[in-house]
Formats: C-alpha cells, structure tokens, sequence
C-alpha cells in the first residue's frame, strides 16, 4: 500500500487560507489504514476547519481514490457539495489527489498528506517499505529480500564492508540486507546461487512516468 503521513496543518492551512470552503475526499483504502485519509480522519479534519472559521461543504471516502473512474461515479451524489466548495481537499495520496485535479479541472485540489512510500503493514498503523518499485524485480535471485530497498546502498552483490554483526554501518536499527539474504539462502540450501555476480540494474525499467496497458498482455 500507498504510506502516507499528514502534512504540517501549518503549512495546509497556508495552502489553503484564501479559500473559505471545502470539500473533503478521503480513501478507503491506504490512507485509511495510515489512518491520514479515512472517517475518523476526515470527521476531525471538518471539526478543526471548522473551528478555524471555514466551511465544509462535505466529505465523502472514496472506496479506491486511485481508481479514476470508480471515483467519478461514486462522487456524482456530491456534485452539489463539490461545486459549493471553493477548494477540494484530498486526504489519501498523490495518485488520489490526482484523481480529484483529472475530475475537476477548474477547482483547486490540495493534497492534505505526504505520499512516502509503498509499505507492508507490520503491525496496526506500523509501515516498512520492502519494495521501491524498481520496474525489474531481482527477488528470484535473492531469497525474496530486495536489496535495493533494504540495503540503503541500494548493492545488488554484497555485504559492502561496512556489515558489523548482521547490522548496517548506516544505522545499527537497520539489518544488514545482505545478513539477511545470506541467512534466508543458508536456509533455503540455496548458498551456492549467492557465488554468482548481479550485473548492474538496467534503471530503464523505471524511467518515469510509468504507464502500462494490462489489458495488452499476452495471456501465457
Ligand atoms: S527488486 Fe526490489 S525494488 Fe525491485 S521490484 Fe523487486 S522487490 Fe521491488
Ligand atoms: S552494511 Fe549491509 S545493508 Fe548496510 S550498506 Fe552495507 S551491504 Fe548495505
């Protein structure tokens, strides 16, 4: 999923101080589990408007705010309440805010969180990013642990040398990914693959923006 966090309210409120009313779209889905973008979220969020003298026109959460279309028909009961509003306020990600500036395009849409990463959920409201949607993935050849995200050099052959007792020289809170891979492969009885050089990743699989036709892939 999507992680999210709320922005500064300072720095939202500066955004948004010429505008007196608002409508709220939150997202069912990432930002509620984040708990940035979902009821609870955008109930708090009108009383704290409303509090600092500005309308809520209303607010609705979108059950997948990236979903173009979904969204679109879900938010046709809210025409009257979007078109009151001088200025949405999306409380999911970017991708959802998006969404809010393709189906409105004369309306100010301002995004109320910061967009961090893609994440496992580990425990209630605790993310871990272990993917960074790199476009190729190596995870066949490394016991299913993803270097370039767990290592913060990003090596595809490691340990570098600054590895000191399954730890990382960056941080001691962080394993080292490749600890991590040579224990995962030990287990696996799969040492003997980890003698083998990566060459280089090809970053061409992730030139932005990325765009892709599913409907277009061969079916085997
Ligand atoms: S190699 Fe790592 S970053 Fe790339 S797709 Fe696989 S898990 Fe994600
Ligand atoms: S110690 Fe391990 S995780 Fe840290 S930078 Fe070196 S190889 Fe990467």
């Amino acid at each position: 999923m999507i992680i999210t966090k709320k922005r500064d309210f300072k720095e939202l409120m500066e955004n948004i101080k010429n505008y007196r009313s608002f409508f709220l779209l939150g997202c069912s889905e990432c930002s509620t589990l984040c708990g940035t973008g979902g009821e609870p979220e955008l109930k708090a969020m009108k009383e704290t408007l409303e509090a600092e003298g500005k309308k809520v026109t209303g607010a609705f959460v979108a059950k997948t705010g990236c979903q173009v279309l979904g969204t679109k028909v879900e938010l046709k009961a809210f025409k009257d309440a979007v078109t009151e509003a001088e200025c949405i306020l999306v409380m999911s990600c970017g991708a959802g805010t998006q969404t809010a500036v393709e189906l409105y395009e004369d309306k100010p849409v301002y995004p109320t969180n910061d967009s961090l990463f893609l994440g496992n959920m580990t425990r209630l409201q605790m993310f871990d990013e272990r993917c960074s949607l790199c476009g190729k993935c190596i995870l066949d050849k490394t016991g299913g642990i993803c270097p370039v995200t767990a290592c913060p050099k990003g090596l595809l052959n490691g340990p570098c040398g600054g590895t000191n007792e399954g730890k990382c020289e960056v941080s001691p809170d962080i394993e080292c990914a490749w600890v991590r891979i040579y224990n995962r492969m030990k287990r696996l009885g799969k040492l003997e693959e980890m003698g083998k050089i990566a060459e280089p990743k090809d970053w061409a699989a992730h030139r932005k923006p990325m765009s892709l036709n599913a409907r277009s892939h061969p079916e085997k």
